[in-house]
């Protein structure tokens, strides 16, 4: 028999999904994958949580919702606690499956294996638990499994091989052309009603452009080791390797930074990788999203952003820097003491 699984293509599904899918294939299983996000994604979702959720979770949730429930067998939502050694995700991505069942939404049996790569042998209950659902045995689902880890394996290198179109082989950027680090989480990058299509909109100024996807895991955790201390959250570790190494490359450049409005991890996390760029003198804007939906706010910010890049290249303009020279002349003020020690680190 053929189990049908529903996935709500929203999170960590950005990240996994050739994974996920390949998994589920593998073990016979259907996936049923739910649309594009759309306005009435947003509203479903945001209808169906506390208000002090963060847009991409009002997301998840939206998707949950447009997904043909009844047709279900299952809902695959893992509770992901932590995917790499020493490091966490999210609390509100950890305590997905509890919101779910407080949603009141009439879900199908959920799949929600636990996933905390700090706790030993959890690899083992995780793909276990799952095994529970389709009656195989676990030497099966783990071949399932390492088959979805090899194809995410290549997808993932397949996305380092575009990042040429900015790098090449040898690691720097073309020196006459302007690079764009777009930061944030990839579902906040891969979704364009969450970011108002901002990936096509860069794509038209003709710059290059770099995501932390075309960074090697390796190279951002190798980075961040550097840092006095250990990063706790995953997220954290994506972002601060990414800026670490694009600072790193010569040529013009610029950084954006995407966040969602009520994001916890964001909202220390980007002020750390603001002063690092402050400190590198790497010109960086900050865009907190949220259900607003209106184009010319961002449209305005990223065009004066780009504006102030090509000024810079064009004359070193005696205004006030978009890297925050001169505010305050206070480097210590705004508590830059780890960025300095990242700086004095030997790099290799
Ligand atoms: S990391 Fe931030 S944006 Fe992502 S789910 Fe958690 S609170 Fe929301």
């Amino acid at each position: 028999m053929t189990f049908k699984v529903g996935i709500p293509r929203a999170l960590f599904y950005h990240e996994f999904s050739v994974l996920w899918q390949t998994f589920f294939d593998c073990l016979n299983a259907e996936v049923i994958v739910s649309g594009e996000t759309n306005k009435l994604t947003v509203d479903l979702g945001a209808a169906r949580v506390v208000e002090e959720a963060c847009l991409p979770v009002k997301i998840y949730f939206g998707h949950v919702a447009q997904l043909p429930l009844q047709k279900l067998d299952y809902l695959f939502i893992p509770r992901l606690v932590s995917i790499e050694k020493k490091t966490y995700i999210c609390p509100k991505i950890m305590g997905l499956p509890d919101m779910l069942n407080a949603s009141g939404l009439a879900v199908p049996p959920l799949i929600k294996p636990v996933l905390n790569l700090v706790s030993r042998n959890s690899y083992e209950d995780f793909l276990r638990e799952i095994g529970r659902f389709f009656g195989q045995d676990i030497s099966r689902i783990k071949r399932a499994w390492q088959s979805g880890l090899q194809e995410q394996k290549k997808h993932e290198s397949a996305l380092l091989g575009d990042v040429n179109q900015a790098v090449n082989n040898t690691g720097s950027v073309a020196q006459d052309k302007l690079t764009i680090l777009l930061l944030g989480h990839q579902y906040m990058i891969h979704d364009r009603h969450i970011n108002l299509n901002l990936l096509e909109k860069l794509k038209l100024y003709g710059c290059d452009i770099l995501l932390p996807c075309h960074i090697s895991k390796e190279t951002q955790a190798a980075l961040v080791k550097k840092l006095p201390k250990s990063m706790f959250w995953s997220h954290g570790r994506v972002l601060l390797g990414s800026a670490f190494y694009f600072s790193s490359l010569p040529g013009p450049k610029g950084v954006i930074i995407l966040s969602s409005f009520g994001c916890g991890i964001d909202s220390f996390v980007v002020n750390m990788v603001i002063r690092y760029l402050n400190k590198a003198k790497i010109p960086s804007l900050s865009i907190t999203l949220d259900e607003h939906t209106g184009e010319a706010g961002i449209d305005t910010r990223v065009e004066a952003f780009f504006d102030m890049l090509c000024c810079r290249r064009i004359k070193d303009e005696n205004y006030f820097s978009a890297y925050g020279q001169f505010l305050g002349h206070a480097e210590g003020a705004f508590g830059v003491s780890w960025a300095d020690s990242y700086h004095a680190a030997p790099h290799k």
